[in-house]
């Protein structure tokens, strides 16, 4: 306990000094996210010690994204860069060339299991909770990297953070538990949730495939409303980020009902009911959830 008048004259002096403060308080590292949830992730984890912005923000498409010029202005004031990786942005390295930045670029799906259907990859990892455990780690680590004197109090809310990741897919399955395996199957419009379904153990199926881009062929809706119809199929769900109109129509043909919305690829806006990537993975579970229980 010596050391404490010590600080508080420090303190004292500091706070004479207006000078003195701003050169011991650095200037919030500039993080730039390429999409809305990741950022998310970098301010939970780097609070007051970043300033983060996400080039793709809330409700918006990264699979159909086109930068603008002042996107690649971001990305050369940046002090880091973060992407998911696994090909989600498939504009990202382009943009980094083109903008010059020399920030580090940070893939904050590095070391999850990786999802595969033959040789094409599912970019969208981060509907796993398990998964996101890992990128919040690979950003704790970036952020250390970047700002290793204030390494305490980043660390500190990785591991506060990891925790409600953790307790909230510890309460997701203990509630899944219930339902016996027939009783899972649901639709939803791209195929965003492969890793939330095998990591919740739910068939769910998608009208189109793994990006937004493509139209889902005639002869697939058909095929899909047979399946639908022959199959004790609970619940269809819309997304933020995709036309509706499909999975409507969907399920109008195949007399299902719609479960509601879930969010796939983006949070939705600043002060709505999913705009932090928790609230998104407690809102997807508890509408998948109340879909599953309501046809018991
Ligand atoms: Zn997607």
């Amino acid at each position: 306990m010596t050391a404490l008048p010590n600080r508080r004259r420090a303190l004292i002096a500091a706070c004479a000094l207006p000078g003195l403060v701003a050169a011991q308080a650095p200037a919030p590292l500039k993080v730039v996210a390429s999409f809305s949830l990741l950022a998310d992730m970098v301010a939970q984890v780097g609070g007051d010690a970043v300033a983060v912005h996400a080039l793709v923000g809330p409700d918006a498409d990264a699979h159909a994204f086109t930068p603008a010029p002042a996107d690649a202005q971001r990305l050369a004031q940046a002090g880091l860069i973060v992407v998911n990786g696994l090909g989600f942005e498939g504009w990202i390295d382009r943009l980094v060339r083109a903008s010059g930045s020399k920030a580090p670029v940070v893939v904050a799906s590095q070391g999850i299991t990786v999802r595969r259907i033959g040789q094409v990859t599912d970019p969208h990892a981060w509907q796993s909770l398990v998964a996101a455990q890992r990128y919040v780690e690979n950003i704790r680590a970036a952020l250390v990297a970047a700002r290793p004197a204030q390494a305490a109090a980043i660390n500190a809310r990785a591991a506060t953070y990891t925790g409600q990741l953790a307790a909230l897919d510890a309460s997701v399955r203990s509630r899944l538990a219930a339902l016996p395996p027939g009783e899972r199957k649901l639709v939803t419009s791209h195929d965003a949730f492969g890793y939330l379904a095998d990591a919740w153990g739910l068939d769910m199926r998608a009208a189109q495939g793994w990006t937004t881009a493509g139209e889902a062929s005639a002869a697939d809706v058909a095929r899909l409303i047979r399946q639908l119809k022959a199959q004790k199929v609970r619940a269809l769900f819309v997304e933020n980020i995709s036309d509706p109109r499909l999975v409507e129509r969907i399920a109008r043909e195949a007399g299902a009902a719609v479960g509601g919305t879930l969010y796939s690829d983006a949070l939705s806006p600043p002060g709505t009911r999913a705009d932090t990537y928790l609230k998104l993975m407690a809102h997807n579970a508890d509408t998948l959830l109340a879909a599953l229980m309501a046809g018991r």
